[in-house]
């Protein structure tokens, strides 16, 4: 099988698992994945990542423009900014998974270049400081802006009142860091207003350190 043909595949059963472990409905939510060619796989608009199969999904030009496959989602033009500013990034993951979609809605005035505490190492390792993108509505090209801004210093972000926007190095490893920004942003409502340990800047120093992303 081709690479277009494994990837489209990944891409399907990955949208697939996702939705069966709820953290994505309805027609909510898009994953992209970048070819060796330039041009981009992208989730298609109004789809179920529950019930998507391998041939609906849209191959787009670096414009985002339909190339093959269905019409791809109405958020693409996010991901092409985080792929323009990120080259390493081969995948970008964006759900509007519940706890994540939680901590988007909750007031960040002074944390909004991290919005979640360092609560556990795998965070920092997969997810690394999260910022807080404001909030615009659905389909205002002025978000892709927005996104690029923090891209080039972020591989995950969150965009407000919305959700978040993952990238990784496979596709592999998007979602296993959008899982792990879901557990952390679960972890922390759980933990609510207890006294929480956070991890300190030493031990986040160090596993950059050992751990660099
Ligand atoms: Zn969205």
């Amino acid at each position: 099988m081709s690479r277009e043909g494994e990837l489209r595949d990944h891409i399907a059963r990955w949208g697939n698992l996702l939705y069966q472990r709820q953290l994505a409905h309805g027609s909510a939510g898009n994953l992209s994945a970048r070819l060796d060619d330039g041009t981009f796989l992208v989730t298609p608009t109004n789809c179920c990542l529950g019930f998507l199969k391998p041939e609906q999904i849209s191959r787009i030009s670096a414009e985002g423009e339909l190339l093959d496959g269905e019409p791809p989602s109405k958020e693409t033009f996010f991901h092409l900014a985080m792929y323009e500013e990120r080259p390493g990034a081969q995948a970008v993951v964006h759900l509007h998974s519940t706890y994540s979609v939680a901590a988007s809605c909750l007031c960040h005035e002074h944390t909004k270049d991290d919005v979640l505490p360092p609560l556990t190492a795998y965070q920092i390792m997969r997810v690394g400081k999260l910022p807080l993108v404001d909030y615009y509505r659905p389909g205002d090209k002025a978000l892709a802006e927005a996104v690029r801004l923090r891209a080039r210093e972020h591989r995950a972000m969150l965009l407000a009142n919305h959700g978040p926007i993952v990238s990784g190095a496979s596709l592999e490893q998007a979602v296993y860091a959008y899982e792990e920004l879901e557990e952390t942003a679960k972890l922390y409502f759980i933990l609510g207003d207890r006294k929480v340990a956070h991890l300190n800047p030493q031990a986040i120093a160090e596993i950059n350190r050992v751990f660099p992303s």
